[in-house]
């Protein structure tokens, strides 16, 4: 079969390889939907995770069951799936502690582009099917289904990190497709003001339609200084950081009220260390926390969060700025969301 691969750092192409074969308790499935992610640019072309060879890419898909093993009870032939980013191994121990992205050790619930084959090909196999696979709703397309898989439950996952509730003020920086679902998560969990911060007026005009009420453009000044003027002076509740820099924890930190957090959802491609200043940590006793996650995966999440789609509670399709169609569109696809253009919030390509 073929997929869309990477070489090696710096390096993608098209590669052969033998289609997947499947244990009993997993499924072959074949993309019907895929979705290239600044996951995937940041492990090609920031060495992330480090050397790769020719490995298939992609974790955002939905896909059509082509076989189950013989283990497998919910799921048949025929069936359309969402398949999310993270498929854990759910007997581990580090699922039983509560942190299946993590089974099998740090990160290793991320399978696909990670320490497996990815989406990007003819055919890929998903492990435990029955808990990491979920039907796609009726009246969701494969378009927008595909949101579920990465963008949808990451964004989410930062503002339930950051414990977000009724009336709360939030600051989410950094408005990508993940950032501006982390602004819908926080809205949806009542925040009272959301300030979105970038730079690209679709981006700005997409967070208003998810729930901003104000945004601030990073590159016309310090965030710091904006963000003060607009609360006039007081400090945030929580922060969600879902893009920028390493940077963006020292202003996290400047702006956060004592006991407030900070959940940091961006995957950290380069660079060093972090830093915290330890005045405005409050001598180290200000009760700031700060946390890093990576996306809940697995069936049950699937389908708690298909059903806002379903039910109307979620509109996604203001992500959707590109949409391309067949296999070999892939390519471009990864290349979109790697230059980002200006007009571009997340690209999609059906197969
Ligand atoms: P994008 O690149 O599309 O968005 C990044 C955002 O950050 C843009 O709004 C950009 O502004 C903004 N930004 C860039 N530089 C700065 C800066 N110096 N200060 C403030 N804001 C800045 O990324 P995605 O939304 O696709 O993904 C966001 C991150 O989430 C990525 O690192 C991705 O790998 C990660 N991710 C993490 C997952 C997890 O499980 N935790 C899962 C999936 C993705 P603009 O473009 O407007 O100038
Ligand atoms: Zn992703």
């Amino acid at each position: 079969m073929k997929g869309f691969a990477m070489l090696t750092l710096n390096k993608v192409g098209w590669i052969e390889k033998p289609k997947p074969a499947i244990g009993p308790m997993d499924a072959l499935v074949k993309p019907l939907a895929i979705s290239p992610c600044t996951s995937d640019v940041h492990t090609v072309w920031e060495a992330a995770l480090g050397d790769r060879r020719d490995l298939i890419l992609g974790h955002e898909a939905v896909g059509e069951v082509v076989e189950v093993g013989s283990l497998v009870k919910d799921f048949k032939p025929g069936d359309k799936v969402i398949i999310p980013a993270i498929t854990p191994y759910w007997e581990t121990v580090e699922s039983q502690m509560g942190f299946h992205q993590h089974s099998g050790g740090m990160l290793l619930g991320w399978q696909f582009s990670n320490v497996r084959d990815g989406v990007f090909g003819e055919y890929f196999q998903v492990i435990q099917a029955d808990g990491n696979l979920a039907l796609l709703p009726d009246n969701v397309s494969v378009e927008e289904g595909v949101m579920l898989s990465d963008m949808v439950p990451t964004g989410f996952h930062g503002a339930d990190n950051a414990e977000v509730s009724y009336g709360e003020c939030v600051v989410v920086i950094g408005i990508g497709p993940v950032g501006l679902m982390a602004v819908a998560g926080a809205n949806l969990r009542g925040a009272g003001r959301i300030i979105a911060v970038g730079s690209r007026d679709i981006c700005q005009k997409a967070a208003r339609f998810y729930g901003a009420t104000d945004t601030v453009d990073y590159k016309a000044g310090d965030i710091v200084e904006q963000i003060k003027t607009a609360t006039g002076g007081k400090p945030v509740d929580k922060v969600i950081i879902a893009g920028g820099t390493l940077e963006a924890f020292e202003q996290a930190m400047k702006i956060i009220r004592p006991a407030g957090i900070i959940s940091n959802i961006n995957y950290l491609g380069s660079g060093e260390y972090i830093k915290v200043n330890r005045v405005d940590w409050g001598l180290g006793m200000g009760h700031i926390r700060i946390i890093g996650g990576l996306m809940p995966g697995g069936r049950k999440n699937m389908e708690r969060l298909s059903n806002l789609l379903k039910y109307k509670k979620l509109d996604v399709s203001p992500l959707l700025t590109h949409r391309l169609k067949g296999f070999d569109q892939i390519e471009k696809g990864l290349l979109l969301m790697k230059d980002k253009p200006r007009d571009l919030i997340k690209p999609v390509v059906t197969i």
